[in-house]
């Protein structure tokens, strides 16, 4: 299909070529055209909202509230929308963001249904050269690569899979029609956030469900709610500030930060305090209570040991229980957030299926199998995850200087400066890339903070009459290991997470994001300006 606007092998020019419409590449598109610069967006999914198009699985929402899980660039925004609950459910995040793309009359600049497959450096034009799916190649100055931390979906690659007479369905490519599962035996396979959000409602339609688990997760409740309108208009009055505050904590959202040791306080005040957070629920229910709740194994288990005891007051079976308690140190795989996910397993359609003792070994016409036998199954949820925070950046063939291939940059695991820029690849920068907090943060918030720094720095440029930036490989050399040195100090490199890669075959173990926080990483982002583009090679080449 040659999407409209599109004509093949065709060459175009523009000031930047952005890859991807989810929040990323919306506000990229804004800013950029603030700067009166032509720009040219791509994006592969039929219409613009990147995770919130592509994730319409029952159940999903976003974890961190709705009011600061949003744009805060417009005032005018802010005021008009209205978010109707504390998290809001992915149909209404994705009407936000079609909102936004209306509103700020974007939709002109972005051509759906593309897929960028290669971008290529040409030294002597100093130009990209972005080719899509659709055989158009497109001439740009700069590139952004707005292309998701959690958007290359993992492929279920079970043996048999083909063979299987029900249907089957991946979380992050649900059907928009949406799933009936009414009158069916479901498997679900894996425990992440995105089962822990879609097992309670499947559970509500299906006759039986199997929870397929390898390893049990921790869940905070979300305590979710309708949000009134006058608490709205309350949180709006002080926004300001609550955002400021947002961009200044650790993780992007404006809590205090925690000023004692768990291992300071006494037995009743640690409970008490976790208590209290897990009342008031939340991803950082238990773990903005302690200073050294990722630093500390000792303090770390005194969290650990709270959520479990949770665990086996909400679930009646005492076996169910303890197959579900989590052993890693809590938070370092992402912690996760829940309507019910413990309490459904008090249910008796649904079944909980360890198959870490007993390993899936493949998928028949009539359902799944495992060493321990066969589940039949009318209908397969796949909730495995993504190739994170490096997959969709190595899926387009990206060659910098010399031809060389990010891909090949990065055999051993990703480099970057600040996340932001990679040595080699002059003119390009990626939103939320390996190495900054990304993944670790509420992503609207690294998110603003990355689009806002790149358009300052194109701005720059063209103030300086200059056209030409790139990352040294001192200062990529000395971010990679700043990065490293940070995350060996914490917890959090222990775990076999998504964070390290662990969950792909093959993929080199690196600890990707920055774990100092949002703050300080901002604090870095500004300084490296402060200094004039320090790390960076500013130039004239046309
Ligand atoms: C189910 C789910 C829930 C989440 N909840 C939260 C939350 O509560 N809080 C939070 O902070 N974060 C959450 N996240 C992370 C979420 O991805 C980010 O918050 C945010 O939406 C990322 O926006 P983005 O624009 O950077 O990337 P995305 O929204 O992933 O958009 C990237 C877009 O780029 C497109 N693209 C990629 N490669 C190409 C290519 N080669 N050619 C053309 N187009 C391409 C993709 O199709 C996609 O539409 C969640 C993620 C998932 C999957």
């Amino acid at each position: 299909m040659t999407p409209r606007g599109a004509q093949p092998g065709a060459t175009a020019d523009v000031d930047v070529a952005v890859v991807g419409a989810g929040f990323a590449g919306l506000y990229m598109l804004y800013r950029l055209r603030e700067l009166g610069l032509r720009v040219r967006v791509f994006e592969r999914g039929t219409d613009v909202g990147g995770t919130w198009f592509w994730n319409r699985y029952p159940g999903a929402r976003c974890d961190i509230e709705s009011v600061d899980y949003c744009y805060s660039f417009s005032g005018e925004l802010l005021a008009e929308w209205v978010w109707t609950e504390r998290y809001a459910t992915q149909p209404e995040i994705l009407r936000y963001l079609h909102h936004v793309a209306d509103r700020f009359s974007l939709r002109r600049d972005i051509q759906l249904g593309t897929r960028v497959t290669s971008m290529r450096y040409d030294e002597p034009g100093n130009r990209w050269l972005v080719s899509t799916d659709a055989g158009e190649v497109l001439s740009a100055r700069h590139c952004v690569l707005a292309v998701g931390n959690l958007s290359s979906a993992k492929r279920p690659d079970f043996a048999g899979l083909d063979s299987f007479r029900g249907d089957w369905y991946h979380t992050s490519r649900w059907p928009a029609a949406g799933v009936d599962f009414g009158g069916k035996r479901v498997g679900i396979v894996g425990t992440g956030s995105t089962a822990i959000q879609a097992l309670p409602q499947i559970a509500k339609q299906a006759d039986d469900v199997y929870v397929f688990q390898r390893t049990p997760n921790y869940s905070m409740p979300a305590r979710n709610r309708p949000l009134p309108r006058d608490e709205l208009h309350a949180v709006l009055r002080g926004y300001p500030e609550r955002r400021r505050a947002a961009e200044q904590s650790d993780s992007g959202v404006p809590v205090a930060p925690p000023e004692r040791s768990a291992l300071e306080v006494t037995a009743e005040e640690r409970r008490r305090m976790y208590e209290a957070g897990w009342q008031r629920g939340g991803i950082n229910a238990l773990s903005y209570a302690f200073t050294d709740f990722f630093t500390d194994e000792r303090a770390n288990r005194t969290a650990q040991d709270f959520a479990r005891e949770k665990i086996r007051q909400i679930v009646h079976d005492p076996a169910v229980a303890e197959a579900l308690c989590p052993a890693h140190h809590i938070g370092t795989k992402r912690t996760c957030v829940d309507i019910g996910y413990f309490e459904t397993y008090n249910r008796a359609n649904v079944h909980l299926v360890d198959v870490r003792s007993a390993p899936i070994t493949g998928i028949t016409p009539g359902g799944l199998t495992t060493t321990a036998g066969e589940y039949g199954l009318d209908a397969i949820v796949f909730a495995i995850g993504f190739d994170a925070i490096t997959g969709a950046l190595l899926e387009i063939d990206v060659r910098g200087r010399n031809g060389l291939s990010l891909a090949e940059k990065w055999s051993g695991g990703p480099r970057t400066y600040a996340g932001l820029s990679v040595a080699g690849f002059p003119n390009l920068f990626m939103i939320t890339g390996p190495g900054s907090p990304s993944v670790l943060s509420n992503m609207v918030v690294s998110i603003e903070q990355h689009v806002d720094w790149i358009a300052d720095c194109l701005s720059h440029l063209a103030d300086a009459g200059l056209d030409h930036i790139e990352a040294s490989p001192g200062a990529e050399d000395a971010w990679g290991r700043h990065v490293s040195e940070l995350a060996d100090a914490t917890l959090y490199p222990r775990a076999a997470s998504w964070y390290v890669g662990a969950n792909i075959p093959g993929k080199p173990r690196v600890f990707m994001p920055y774990v100092a926080g949002c703050g300080n990483y901002r604090q870095e982002c500004e300084q490296i300006v402060e200094r004039g583009y320090e790390g960076f090679v500013l130039g004239r080449e046309r």
